[in-house]
Protein backbone atom coordinates (compact mmCIF):
# COMPACT_ATOMS: atom_id res chain seq x y z
CA UNK A 1 0.00 0.00 0.00
CA UNK A 2 1.34 3.31 -0.42
CA UNK A 3 -0.03 6.27 0.90
CA UNK A 4 0.88 9.99 -0.01
CA UNK A 5 2.57 11.59 3.54
CA UNK A 6 3.86 14.94 3.72
CA UNK A 7 7.41 15.98 5.51
CA UNK A 8 9.41 15.43 8.03
CA UNK A 9 8.35 16.11 11.76
CA UNK A 10 10.50 19.02 13.12
CA UNK A 11 10.36 20.82 16.56
CA UNK A 12 12.52 23.95 17.09
CA UNK A 13 12.77 24.47 20.62
CA UNK A 14 9.91 23.20 21.58
CA UNK A 15 9.44 23.31 25.35
CA UNK A 16 7.26 22.71 28.34
CA UNK A 17 6.74 24.11 31.62
CA UNK A 18 4.33 23.85 34.57
CA UNK A 19 5.07 26.32 36.92
CA UNK A 20 8.34 26.78 37.58
CA UNK A 21 9.13 22.68 36.90
CA UNK A 22 10.69 22.23 33.04
CA UNK A 23 8.95 18.94 31.65
CA UNK A 24 10.71 19.48 28.37
CA UNK A 25 13.76 21.86 28.03
CA UNK A 26 13.91 23.79 24.28
CA UNK A 27 14.11 20.96 22.40
CA UNK A 28 15.52 20.76 18.47
CA UNK A 29 14.55 17.16 16.64
CA UNK A 30 14.03 16.83 13.22
CA UNK A 31 12.29 13.36 12.38
CA UNK A 32 13.54 12.50 8.64
CA UNK A 33 9.90 10.88 6.45
CA UNK A 34 8.51 7.66 6.12
CA UNK A 35 10.72 6.77 9.23
CA UNK A 36 9.91 5.07 12.59
CA UNK A 37 11.50 7.45 14.91
CA UNK A 38 11.55 6.20 19.34
CA UNK A 39 11.66 8.09 22.13
CA UNK A 40 13.19 6.13 24.68
CA UNK A 41 13.60 7.19 28.62
CA UNK A 42 12.30 6.55 32.18
CA UNK A 43 9.44 7.60 33.40
CA UNK A 44 8.84 11.35 33.68
CA UNK A 45 11.89 12.18 31.46
CA UNK A 46 9.33 14.29 29.60
CA UNK A 47 8.46 12.05 26.41
CA UNK A 48 4.77 11.71 26.43
CA UNK A 49 4.71 15.36 26.81
CA UNK A 50 6.95 15.70 23.91
CA UNK A 51 4.12 13.25 22.22
CA UNK A 52 1.29 15.37 23.17
CA UNK A 53 3.00 18.84 21.85
CA UNK A 54 3.17 17.42 18.34
CA UNK A 55 -0.42 15.85 18.61
CA UNK A 56 -1.91 19.46 19.77
CA UNK A 57 -3.09 17.78 23.08
CA UNK A 58 -0.67 20.19 25.15
CA UNK A 59 0.13 23.79 24.28
CA UNK A 60 4.12 24.19 24.20
CA UNK A 61 5.61 26.97 26.43
CA UNK A 62 8.01 28.14 23.51
CA UNK A 63 9.27 26.79 20.49
CA UNK A 64 6.95 25.65 17.62
CA UNK A 65 5.94 21.99 15.90
CA UNK A 66 6.65 22.14 11.85
CA UNK A 67 5.27 19.31 9.61
CA UNK A 68 7.00 19.60 6.30
CA UNK A 69 7.25 23.24 6.00
CA UNK A 70 4.06 23.18 7.72
CA UNK A 71 4.25 25.26 10.84
CA UNK A 72 1.35 23.60 12.96
CA UNK A 73 2.01 25.06 16.29
CA UNK A 74 -1.07 27.27 16.58
CA UNK A 75 -3.26 24.03 15.06
CA UNK A 76 -5.81 22.30 16.77
CA UNK A 77 -5.07 18.57 17.88
CA UNK A 78 -8.27 17.75 15.23
CA UNK A 79 -6.98 20.22 12.24
CA UNK A 80 -2.94 18.27 12.35
CA UNK A 81 -2.78 15.23 10.10
CA UNK A 82 -1.59 13.71 12.88
CA UNK A 83 -3.16 10.21 14.49
CA UNK A 84 -2.24 9.34 18.10
CA UNK A 85 -2.43 5.85 19.64
CA UNK A 86 -2.06 5.09 23.00
CA UNK A 87 -1.48 2.35 25.56
CA UNK A 88 -5.47 2.32 26.34
CA UNK A 89 -6.91 1.18 23.45
CA UNK A 90 -9.93 3.41 23.73
CA UNK A 91 -12.09 1.29 21.34
CA UNK A 92 -16.01 2.25 21.13
CA UNK A 93 -17.56 -1.03 23.00
CA UNK A 94 -20.54 -1.16 21.39
CA UNK A 95 -19.30 -1.15 17.74
CA UNK A 96 -17.72 -4.09 16.27
CA UNK A 97 -14.18 -4.34 14.81
CA UNK A 98 -15.39 -3.42 11.29
CA UNK A 99 -16.93 -0.20 12.62
CA UNK A 100 -14.57 0.78 15.07
CA UNK A 101 -11.97 0.72 12.12
CA UNK A 102 -14.66 2.82 9.91
CA UNK A 103 -15.17 5.38 12.31
CA UNK A 104 -12.80 8.18 10.91
CA UNK A 105 -14.15 7.26 7.84
CA UNK A 106 -17.81 7.52 8.35
CA UNK A 107 -17.32 11.36 9.98
CA UNK A 108 -15.48 12.43 7.62
CA UNK A 109 -18.69 11.27 5.69
CA UNK A 110 -17.16 8.89 3.58
CA UNK A 111 -19.91 6.52 2.74
CA UNK A 112 -17.98 3.67 0.66
CA UNK A 113 -16.22 2.34 3.01
CA UNK A 114 -15.69 -1.71 2.66
CA UNK A 115 -12.40 -1.91 0.75
CA UNK A 116 -10.40 0.53 2.78
CA UNK A 117 -11.71 -1.13 5.54
CA UNK A 118 -11.01 -4.26 4.53
CA UNK A 119 -7.77 -3.36 3.21
CA UNK A 120 -6.62 -1.88 6.58
CA UNK A 121 -8.19 -5.11 8.49
CA UNK A 122 -5.77 -7.24 6.33
CA UNK A 123 -2.78 -5.66 6.90
CA UNK A 124 -3.33 -5.72 10.84
CA UNK A 125 -3.81 -9.93 9.88
CA UNK A 126 -7.82 -9.23 11.62
CA UNK A 127 -9.92 -9.58 8.36
CA UNK A 128 -11.26 -12.78 9.91
CA UNK A 129 -12.66 -10.75 13.31
CA UNK A 130 -14.31 -7.95 11.61
CA UNK A 131 -17.47 -8.56 13.33
CA UNK A 132 -16.42 -9.27 16.15
CA UNK A 133 -16.71 -6.80 19.27
CA UNK A 134 -13.18 -5.58 20.97
CA UNK A 135 -14.11 -7.11 24.23
CA UNK A 136 -13.86 -10.85 22.55
CA UNK A 137 -10.64 -9.86 21.66
CA UNK A 138 -7.47 -10.55 23.00
CA UNK A 139 -4.86 -7.61 24.12
CA UNK A 140 -2.80 -7.73 21.04
CA UNK A 141 -5.83 -8.06 18.18
CA UNK A 142 -7.20 -4.88 20.23
CA UNK A 143 -3.97 -2.64 19.82
CA UNK A 144 -4.21 -3.64 16.27
CA UNK A 145 -7.71 -2.68 15.97
CA UNK A 146 -6.31 0.97 17.37
CA UNK A 147 -3.75 0.94 14.86
CA UNK A 148 -6.10 0.21 12.13
CA UNK A 149 -8.78 2.90 13.28
CA UNK A 150 -5.73 5.29 13.03
CA UNK A 151 -4.09 4.35 9.60
CA UNK A 152 -7.00 4.43 8.02
CA UNK A 153 -7.25 8.36 8.42
CA UNK A 154 -4.16 8.23 6.10
CA UNK A 155 -2.59 10.56 8.97
CA UNK A 156 1.34 12.26 7.96
CA UNK A 157 2.48 11.11 11.06
CA UNK A 158 1.21 8.59 13.40
CA UNK A 159 1.88 9.37 17.10
CA UNK A 160 2.41 6.20 19.28
CA UNK A 161 2.27 6.41 23.15
CA UNK A 162 3.85 3.07 24.97
CA UNK A 163 0.68 1.38 22.32
CA UNK A 164 2.40 -2.06 23.62
CA UNK A 165 2.70 -1.45 27.79
CA UNK A 166 -0.84 -3.17 28.27
CA UNK A 167 0.47 -6.53 26.96
CA UNK A 168 2.40 -9.01 28.20
CA UNK A 169 6.19 -9.69 27.12
CA UNK A 170 5.35 -12.54 24.63
CA UNK A 171 2.72 -10.91 22.68
CA UNK A 172 4.65 -7.78 23.25
CA UNK A 173 7.41 -9.08 21.12
CA UNK A 174 5.11 -10.33 18.72
CA UNK A 175 3.83 -7.09 17.94
CA UNK A 176 6.72 -5.17 17.90
CA UNK A 177 7.72 -7.40 14.96
CA UNK A 178 3.91 -6.59 13.45
CA UNK A 179 4.20 -2.69 14.10
CA UNK A 180 7.64 -2.60 12.14
CA UNK A 181 5.91 -4.88 8.94
CA UNK A 182 3.06 -2.57 8.89
CA UNK A 183 5.11 0.59 9.40
CA UNK A 184 7.46 -0.33 6.19
CA UNK A 185 4.38 -1.01 4.27
CA UNK A 186 2.74 1.76 4.98
CA UNK A 187 5.65 3.82 4.82
CA UNK A 188 4.37 6.91 7.35
CA UNK A 189 6.54 8.16 9.72
CA UNK A 190 5.68 6.53 12.92
CA UNK A 191 7.05 8.48 16.61
CA UNK A 192 6.49 6.06 19.12
CA UNK A 193 7.40 6.82 23.04
CA UNK A 194 8.74 4.10 25.04
CA UNK A 195 10.52 3.36 28.42
CA UNK A 196 11.74 -0.15 26.81
CA UNK A 197 15.13 -0.04 25.54
CA UNK A 198 14.59 -3.42 23.32
CA UNK A 199 11.40 -2.33 22.12
CA UNK A 200 12.86 0.89 20.76
CA UNK A 201 16.22 -0.92 19.06
CA UNK A 202 14.28 -3.50 17.93
CA UNK A 203 11.46 -1.66 15.50
CA UNK A 204 13.11 2.06 15.10
CA UNK A 205 15.24 3.40 12.72
CA UNK A 206 16.18 6.15 14.86
CA UNK A 207 16.14 6.54 18.51
CA UNK A 208 16.52 9.52 20.74
CA UNK A 209 17.24 8.67 24.59
CA UNK A 210 15.61 11.28 26.78
CA UNK A 211 16.68 12.02 30.57
CA UNK A 212 14.99 14.73 32.83
CA UNK A 213 13.83 16.86 29.90
CA UNK A 214 16.31 16.98 27.29
CA UNK A 215 17.36 14.62 24.34
CA UNK A 216 20.74 13.42 25.53
CA UNK A 217 21.82 11.72 22.24
CA UNK A 218 20.08 10.05 18.87
CA UNK A 219 21.01 7.99 16.68
CA UNK A 220 20.36 4.66 14.85
CA UNK A 221 20.13 1.49 17.43
CA UNK A 222 23.56 -0.12 16.81
CA UNK A 223 24.94 3.26 16.44
CA UNK A 224 23.71 4.05 19.94
CA UNK A 225 24.63 0.89 21.71
CA UNK A 226 28.10 1.41 20.55
CA UNK A 227 29.14 4.87 21.15
CA UNK A 228 27.33 6.10 23.76
CA UNK A 229 28.02 9.66 24.80
CA UNK A 230 27.08 10.03 28.40
CA UNK A 231 27.33 7.97 31.18
CA UNK A 232 23.37 7.43 31.02
CA UNK A 233 23.02 6.54 27.46
CA UNK A 234 25.44 4.22 28.28
CA UNK A 235 23.53 2.71 31.58
CA UNK A 236 20.28 3.34 29.98
CA UNK A 237 20.65 0.99 26.21
CA UNK A 238 22.69 -1.89 27.87
CA UNK A 239 24.72 -2.61 30.35
CA UNK A 240 28.09 -0.49 30.49
CA UNK A 241 31.53 -1.09 32.71
CA UNK A 242 32.32 2.22 33.24
CA UNK A 243 35.78 2.48 34.61
CA UNK A 244 37.29 5.97 35.93
CA UNK A 245 41.03 6.04 34.09
CA UNK A 246 43.45 8.71 33.95
CA UNK A 247 44.65 10.21 30.69
CA UNK A 248 48.39 9.10 29.70
CA UNK A 249 48.83 10.23 26.35
CA UNK A 250 48.56 9.59 22.82
CA UNK A 251 49.47 6.90 20.53
CA UNK A 252 49.07 6.55 17.07
CA UNK A 253 44.85 6.62 16.63
CA UNK A 254 44.91 6.05 20.59
CA UNK A 255 44.26 7.47 24.04
CA UNK A 256 46.81 5.43 26.49
CA UNK A 257 44.41 5.39 30.40
CA UNK A 258 45.49 4.01 33.57
CA UNK A 259 42.83 2.27 35.55
CA UNK A 260 44.02 0.90 38.67
CA UNK A 261 47.47 0.18 37.27
CA UNK A 262 46.42 -1.37 33.90
CA UNK A 263 47.01 0.32 30.81
CA UNK A 264 44.03 0.26 28.81
CA UNK A 265 44.02 1.91 24.99
CA UNK A 266 41.29 3.88 23.84
CA UNK A 267 40.19 4.55 20.20
CA UNK A 268 40.39 8.53 19.64
CA UNK A 269 37.42 8.63 17.54
CA UNK A 270 35.23 6.87 20.21
CA UNK A 271 35.96 9.13 22.87
CA UNK A 272 33.57 11.52 23.89
CA UNK A 273 35.24 13.06 26.54
CA UNK A 274 38.22 15.88 26.37
CA UNK A 275 41.14 13.81 27.19
CA UNK A 276 43.90 16.37 28.30
CA UNK A 277 46.93 14.71 29.36
CA UNK A 278 46.35 14.19 33.33
CA UNK A 279 42.94 14.53 33.00
CA UNK A 280 39.99 11.68 33.90
CA UNK A 281 37.96 10.10 31.52
CA UNK A 282 35.21 6.93 32.14
CA UNK A 283 36.69 4.32 29.56
CA UNK A 284 33.64 1.93 28.72
CA UNK A 285 33.28 -1.61 27.02
CA UNK A 286 30.47 -3.57 27.03
CA UNK A 287 29.96 -6.70 28.89
CA UNK A 288 29.82 -9.00 25.91
CA UNK A 289 32.64 -7.84 24.69
CA UNK A 290 35.01 -8.93 27.53
CA UNK A 291 36.34 -12.39 26.84
CA UNK A 292 37.47 -13.78 30.57
CA UNK A 293 40.41 -16.06 31.23
CA UNK A 294 41.96 -17.61 34.02
CA UNK A 295 45.01 -16.40 35.57
CA UNK A 296 47.12 -19.50 34.80
CA UNK A 297 46.24 -18.95 31.51
CA UNK A 298 47.02 -15.30 30.94
CA UNK A 299 50.09 -15.91 29.37
CA UNK A 300 48.09 -17.18 26.46
CA UNK A 301 46.13 -13.50 26.12
CA UNK A 302 46.94 -11.66 23.24
CA UNK A 303 49.56 -9.00 23.76
CA UNK A 304 47.10 -5.82 22.22
CA UNK A 305 44.33 -6.61 23.97
CA UNK A 306 43.14 -4.20 26.77
CA UNK A 307 43.52 -6.48 30.25
CA UNK A 308 42.55 -5.92 33.51
CA UNK A 309 42.57 -8.84 36.03
CA UNK A 310 39.90 -9.19 38.75
CA UNK A 311 38.63 -11.91 41.23
CA UNK A 312 35.15 -13.61 40.20
CA UNK A 313 32.58 -12.55 42.75
CA UNK A 314 29.36 -13.93 41.58
CA UNK A 315 27.98 -16.03 38.38
CA UNK A 316 24.98 -16.42 37.11
CA UNK A 317 24.21 -19.01 34.09
CA UNK A 318 21.16 -17.71 32.01
CA UNK A 319 21.26 -20.45 29.14
CA UNK A 320 22.51 -18.94 26.18
CA UNK A 321 25.53 -17.12 28.52
CA UNK A 322 26.73 -17.02 31.68
CA UNK A 323 27.14 -13.52 33.73
CA UNK A 324 29.94 -12.76 35.65
CA UNK A 325 30.59 -9.66 38.63
CA UNK A 326 34.45 -9.86 38.59
CA UNK A 327 35.78 -7.28 41.33
CA UNK A 328 38.92 -5.63 40.01
CA UNK A 329 41.06 -3.65 42.26
CA UNK A 330 41.49 -0.21 41.53
CA UNK A 331 38.73 -1.03 38.47
CA UNK A 332 35.67 -1.36 40.75
CA UNK A 333 32.82 -4.08 39.65
CA UNK A 334 32.78 -5.18 36.40
CA UNK A 335 30.36 -7.18 34.44
CA UNK A 336 31.20 -10.00 32.12
CA UNK A 337 29.15 -11.93 29.90
CA UNK A 338 30.51 -14.96 27.84
CA UNK A 339 28.45 -17.29 25.79
CA UNK A 340 27.68 -21.07 26.63
CA UNK A 341 30.37 -22.12 24.01
CA UNK A 342 32.94 -24.45 26.13
CA UNK A 343 32.64 -23.51 29.76
CA UNK A 344 35.72 -23.55 31.69
CA UNK A 345 35.03 -24.84 34.82
CA UNK A 346 37.49 -23.24 36.73
CA UNK A 347 35.67 -19.84 36.19
CA UNK A 348 33.72 -20.09 39.43
CA UNK A 349 33.67 -17.01 42.28
CA UNK A 350 37.17 -16.78 44.13
CA UNK A 351 38.79 -17.50 40.57
CA UNK A 352 41.33 -15.45 39.84
CA UNK A 353 40.70 -13.75 35.97
CA UNK A 354 42.01 -11.97 33.16
CA UNK A 355 39.32 -9.77 31.77
CA UNK A 356 40.53 -8.67 27.94
CA UNK A 357 38.69 -7.50 25.21
CA UNK A 358 39.64 -5.41 21.55
CA UNK A 359 40.86 -2.34 22.54
CA UNK A 360 38.68 -0.91 19.35
CA UNK A 361 35.95 -2.12 21.91
CA UNK A 362 36.68 0.99 24.17
CA UNK A 363 34.78 4.09 24.01
CA UNK A 364 35.41 7.24 26.26
CA UNK A 365 32.92 9.36 28.45
CA UNK A 366 33.41 12.54 30.36
CA UNK A 367 33.58 11.86 33.96
CA UNK A 368 33.40 15.56 34.87
CA UNK A 369 29.79 16.39 36.95
CA UNK A 370 27.11 17.26 34.04
CA UNK A 371 28.51 15.16 31.95
CA UNK A 372 26.52 12.11 33.06
CA UNK A 373 28.26 10.74 35.64
CA UNK A 374 30.48 12.02 38.27
CA UNK A 375 31.24 8.30 39.20
CA UNK A 376 30.27 5.28 36.74
CA UNK A 377 29.18 3.26 39.62
CA UNK A 378 26.63 6.35 40.58
CA UNK A 379 25.25 6.82 37.08
CA UNK A 380 24.49 3.56 36.99
CA UNK A 381 23.15 3.29 40.25
CA UNK A 382 20.80 6.28 39.35
CA UNK A 383 20.08 4.38 35.48
CA UNK A 384 18.92 0.80 37.51
CA UNK A 385 16.55 3.16 39.97
CA UNK A 386 14.91 4.98 37.09
CA UNK A 387 14.84 1.96 34.84
CA UNK A 388 12.88 0.07 37.98
CA UNK A 389 10.76 2.88 38.52
CA UNK A 390 9.95 3.06 34.41
CA UNK A 391 8.98 -1.02 34.90
CA UNK A 392 6.59 0.08 37.72
CA UNK A 393 5.50 3.03 36.02
CA UNK A 394 4.25 0.55 33.08
CA UNK A 395 2.69 -2.34 35.54
CA UNK A 396 1.30 -0.19 37.24
CA UNK A 397 -0.50 1.39 34.39
CA UNK A 398 -1.35 -2.26 32.47
CA UNK A 399 -3.43 -3.02 35.76
CA UNK A 400 -5.78 0.02 34.89
P1 LIG B 1 5.89 8.10 31.66
O1 LIG B 1 6.69 7.08 30.92
O2 LIG B 1 5.77 7.80 33.12
O3 LIG B 1 4.58 8.40 31.00
P2 LIG B 1 7.06 10.48 30.48
O4 LIG B 1 8.50 10.46 30.13
O5 LIG B 1 6.11 10.31 29.36
O6 LIG B 1 6.76 9.45 31.64
P3 LIG B 1 5.73 12.99 30.93
O7 LIG B 1 4.36 12.43 31.06
O8 LIG B 1 6.08 13.67 29.68
O9 LIG B 1 6.81 11.86 31.22
O10 LIG B 1 5.99 13.97 32.17
C1 LIG B 1 7.20 14.69 32.29
C2 LIG B 1 7.23 15.40 33.61
O11 LIG B 1 6.24 16.42 33.61
C3 LIG B 1 6.91 14.49 34.79
O12 LIG B 1 7.77 14.82 35.86
C4 LIG B 1 5.47 14.83 35.13
O13 LIG B 1 5.22 14.65 36.50
C5 LIG B 1 5.38 16.29 34.72
N1 LIG B 1 4.03 16.65 34.31
C6 LIG B 1 3.32 16.10 33.30
N2 LIG B 1 2.10 16.69 33.19
C7 LIG B 1 2.03 17.62 34.19
C8 LIG B 1 1.04 18.57 34.59
N3 LIG B 1 -0.12 18.67 33.96
N4 LIG B 1 1.34 19.36 35.64
C9 LIG B 1 2.53 19.28 36.25
N5 LIG B 1 3.51 18.41 35.91
C10 LIG B 1 3.27 17.61 34.90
Amino acid sequence: MTTPHGGDVRLAGLSKTYGSFTAVHPLDLAVPRGSFFALLGASGCGKTTTLRMIAGLEEPSSGSVLLGDRDVTALPAYKRPVNTVFQSYALFPHLDVFENVAFGLRRRGIRAVRKQVADMLDLVQLGDRAHRKPHQLSGGQQQRVALARALINRPEVLLLDEPLGALDLKLRRQMQRELKRIQTDVGITFIHVTHDQEEAMTMADTVAVMHAGRVEQQGAPAGLYENPRTAYVAGFLGTSNLIEATVGGRSGDGIVVTAGGHRLLLPAVRCAADAPPGGTVLAGVRPEKISLTHADDAVQVPEERNRITGVIADTGFIGVSTQYAVDSPGCGALEVYVQNLDRDTRLVPGADVVLHWDPQHTFGLDAAPGHGAERSDVALDDVAAERSAAGRAAAGKSAT
